[in-house]
């Protein structure tokens, strides 16, 4: 039998996430990928929010960005049948980066490599058990059957996660009836692409550019003049449950632009069909026992361009946690600390997916007002910057002690001036260790993190406008202590070393 560390289900962009991660932090993962290759369904057009942050910490940014096929977007950001202009913010709160998914899955897959993942491709999990000591899998292999154990298991399989069946955690929530269907396609010659945008289908006429909505659902079009190349979108209420990874084909398509619009319209190829569907839905617990939850296994957003950021980042907070596990020193809790930050963080993603349905849906003139006066309050800077943080995921503060406002944050990427030149917060957090940064020359407080610089780096900088004198940066890049300005020893150093061990263990000179 096959013995690890961690068993991951599923090299999905968060199984690959969490099998890197994993590794940075020490720990051997097996990585169990029941397609033979990387799958080629278009999904993802592109990640954004507080994971391209992470990366940033990570020094993975620029590798990702020099990827990017096509030009950056325009800062708008889709957000129930509205629009987040950011347009006219020089800093806004969210960020987007045009990367297709089959493109982030390899670079992740090449990170995992690099860092030495053993990702086994061909290989479905078709059975878990767990005890007290172990998880064990059943897998169906291309040579064959066999069984593999390990301390924990993750199942980053996906919305129909088997692992989440066999743990039997729950996975309430709302279907709702509808289909989306985005398409890249080439339009025939006798299809004519006006000036303005429209299209003129002969037989039928003139199709408008932009959205137009119908008894049978919404069609949108968008093109540039003198390309036959289009963008096609229909949305219909429709209850069929559809299998992700099964493409939409041509003929799907042009079905539902028919029962949308009433017009056959002509295609002559496509660079990309997609279809997706809406749920609402939450994995009751993200931990049972030996067994964990993350991304599309844990939680399916209805609304677009949040569902990865959330994944992404449920790997980053496990994985240094199932390290320390693994190692020995994690203090008691540690591991249930994954449930109650990233369950908050899904919740809070789920709350404002949700109001995008209630936004988006509506046919009639009410919803039509809604709509209206959502997108008049969003002109003004402050709801904007408010909606910008809660669709990024940056206003999750997960529940620390202390209170200084950083603490429970995501740390901010301050620039650094050390003795050894010029830094900044997210290069010292490339090797995803912890850092105890002193911004103040606070050798009192030093002295108190020297007695875990086993597991802390510590740093001294200045740098301007400084937040805070210290402050105590976990893995994941979410600050778990501040001392706040000038703090006197007197309370700052007890409440150091209370996080010190609440996070990190025991100190060196511990008997
Ligand atoms: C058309 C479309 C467009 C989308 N657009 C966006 C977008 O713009 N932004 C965004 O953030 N999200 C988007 N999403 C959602 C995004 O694709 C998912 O959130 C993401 O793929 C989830 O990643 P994951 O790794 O958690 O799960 P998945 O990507 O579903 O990966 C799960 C993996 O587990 C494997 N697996 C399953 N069962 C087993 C088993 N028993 N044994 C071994 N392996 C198994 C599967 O083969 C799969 O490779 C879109 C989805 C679709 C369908």
């Amino acid at each position: 039998m096959t013995n690890t560390d961690v068993i991951i289900v599923g090299a999905g962009p968060t199984g690959l996430m969490l099998a890197a991660e994993l590794r940075l932090a020490g720990v051997r993962p097996l990585l169990l990928e029941r397609q033979p290759q990387r799958r080629d369904t278009p999904k993802a057009g592109g990640l954004g929010g507080q994971i391209l942050e992470l990366l940033r910490h990570r020094g993975l940014l620029d590798r990702f960005q020099a990827a990017c096929t096509g030009p950056a977007p325009a800062p708008r950001f889709p957000f129930g049948g509205v629009h987040l202009d950011f347009t006219q913010l020089t800093d806004p709160p969210l960020h987007a980066l045009p990367l297709p998914q089959q493109e982030l899955e390899r670079l992740l897959e090449e990170r995992a490599g690099e860092l030495g993942a053993d990702v086994r491709r061909g290989h479905q999990v078709v059975g878990v058990s767990q005890d007290d000591a172990a998880v064990r899998v059943d897998v169906q292999g291309p040579d064959g059957p066999y069984q593999a154990s390990a301390r924990y298991l993750v199942g980053c399989d996906g919305a129909r996660s088997r692992v989440r069946d066999r743990a039997g955690i729950g996975f309430p929530g709302t279907t709702y009836p509808e289909v989306n269907r985005l398409a890249q396609v080439t339009l025939p010659e006798t299809v004519t692409v006006l000036g303005n945008g429209d299209l003129d289908v002969p037989g039928f006429g003139t199709i408008r550019a932009g959205f137009t909505r119908t008894d049978q659902g919404l069609f949108g079009v968008g093109s540039s003049p003198g390309s036959q190349a289009v963008s096609l979108y229909t949305i219909e209420d429709e209850s069929t449950e559809y299998d992700d990874d099964v493409p939409m084909t041509l003929t799907e398509l042009q079905d539902s632009v028919h029962r949308v619009l009433g017009v056959h319209l002509p295609l002559a190829g496509s660079a990309r069909l997609s279809r997706f569907t809406f749920k609402a839905r939450q994995a009751e617990r993200y931990r049972h026992g030996r067994i964990l939850l993350a991304g599309d296994a844990a939680h399916l957003f209805p609304a677009t361009g949040v569902a990865l950021n959330a994944g992404l980042l449920d790997a980053v907070n496990l994985a240094w946690k199932l390290a320390a596990d693994l190692d020995g020193w994690a203090p008691s809790g540690l591991l249930d600390t994954y449930h109650t930050e990233r369950h908050l963080a899904g919740a809070r993603t789920m709350l404002h997916a949700r109001a995008q349905v209630a936004l988006r849906r509506g046919h009639d003139p009410a919803a039509e007002a809604l709509r209206e006066v959502f997108s008049e309050l969003l002109t003004d800077e402050q709801p904007l910057r408010r909606m910008g943080a809660l669709v990024a995921g940056s206003d999750v503060r997960y529940p620390m002690s202390g209170s200084h406002p950083l603490a429970g944050t995501f740390a901010p990427d301050l620039t650094l001036h050390t003795d050894q030149g010029m830094t900044s917060l997210a290069e010292l957090m490339h090797t995803g260790r912890p850092v105890l940064l002193d911004l103040a020359g606070r050798p009192d407080l030093r002295e108190i993190a020297g007695d875990w610089r086993h597991r802390v780096d510590i740093h001294v900088a200045k740098t301007g406008q400084r937040p805070a004198d210290v402050l105590l940066i976990r893995p994941d890049a979410h600050v778990a202590w501040a001392a706040a300005l000038d703090e006197p020893a007197g309370t700052a150093a007890p409440a150091l070393r209370e996080a010190l061990s609440g996070w990190f263990g025991t100190p060196l000179t511990s008997p």
